[in-house]
């Protein structure tokens, strides 16, 4: 099969010929339709995450059919489409897997990251960890519904009742939470970098109420705020925004320092906290969800051989909406 592999940190990926990859017990091999490309993967090739198991496929966004099924699996059947998100393993035992926090396991895999990804014409995965997405959704509209859908989903929820909820980074994430926060009655105040009329206008196009630069404030204290720009100054203006006992959603895997910032920021009981990962009951409960509201993803195709160029137009801010990789399967 082809793949796109990351040999080392900070190179290209590069297209190999490698042997099809068999699915051991507990795991399915999947043909892939689909493969999102995530934020995480930009940190992933760039070594800013220090623990990848090299070399490795990258992408944890999978939409895809069962093409093979290795022993003890239940409930799969050939031909069947499951997607596949970034948290590919647990280990069951520990502290955290036992009090329905598997997202921050002590010991857990990530698709992707640890164990080969979607960046390639088939993968294999565990099945406990595919899921079955809704049918209204195309193959590669599904794609982006993994991560960026899930995460933004999880944060959103970090948010409690939040009305009035600002979100920093107008990307991928955000395009898929705005349409389920509106869904739900909340409005929406989009914050892009400085001068970015393109991100300000799709924004608009989905439904904010108030768009601007991340230097700018709306004339309204705001309930939450969600981060999904990988940005450590961002988080003082964020809480500058955010009404006392306000919270703050740090929704990125990876942020650049967070500046001192003087304590009458975070007074008045306001909080800041991260979003790690997923657990499988918040994918399940995003899935469900994605299959009643219905969400629009907004995708910009592009050939598996086209992954560099794919992950070079999300680095550089060119993308409205989300990169997915299509594998071509006739060559
Ligand atoms: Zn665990
Ligand atoms: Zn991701």
């Amino acid at each position: 099969m082809r793949a796109m592999i990351l040999e080392s940190v900070g190179q290209p990926l590069q297209c190999r010929s490698i042997a099809r990859p068999r699915p051991g017990p507990g795991q399915v091999l999947v043909k892939v339709a689909a493969c999102g490309v995530c934020r995480t993967d930009l940190h992933v090739v760039d070594g800013d995450l220090t623990q990848p198991r090299l070399p490795i496929i990258p992408g944890h966004e999978i939409v895809g059919r069962v093409e093979a099924i290795g022993a003890g699996v239940e409930g799969l059947t050939l031909g069947d489409r499951v997607g596949i998100p970034w948290l590919g393993h647990t280990c069951g035992r520990c502290s955290f897997c036992l009090s329905q926090q598997e997202n921050l396991c002590d010991a857990p895999l990530f698709t992707g990251y640890q164990i080969d990804g979607g960046y390639a014409q088939y993968t294999v995965a565990e099945a406990a960890y595919c899921f079955p997405l809704p049918a209204s959704y195309a193959d590669a509209a599904a794609a982006p519904l993994l991560c960026a859908g899930l995460i933004g989903y999880r944060a959103l929820r970090m948010t409690g009742d939040a009305k009035r909820l600002g979100i920093y980074g107008f990307g991928a994430a955000a395009h898929i939470l705005a349409q389920v926060a509106q869904f739900e009655g909340r409005s929406l105040y989009a914050f892009t970098r400085p001068g970015d009329c393109r991100a300000q206008a799709f924004a608009r196009r989905l439904g904010c109420v108030w768009t601007g630069g991340s230097d700018a404030r709306p004339d309204t204290d705001l309930d939450a705020a969600i981060i999904f720009a990988p940005v450590g100054e961002l988080v003082p203006l964020a809480l500058a925004t955010v009404r006392k006992g306000g919270t703050v959603v740090l929704g990125g895997i990876h942020m650049s320092e967070i500046p001192a910032m003087p304590y009458r920021l975070l007074w008045g009981e306001r909080t800041i906290r991260s979003v790690a990962n997923l657990t499988r009951d918040d994918a399940r409960e995003f899935l469900a969800i994605a299959g009643r509201t219905p969400i629009r993803t907004q995708i910009v195709p592009y050939a598996l051989r086209d992954a560099n160029t794919a992950l070079r137009d999300l680095r550089e801010g060119q993308l409205t909406g989300a990169a997915v990789l299509v594998p071509d399967h006739t060559s």
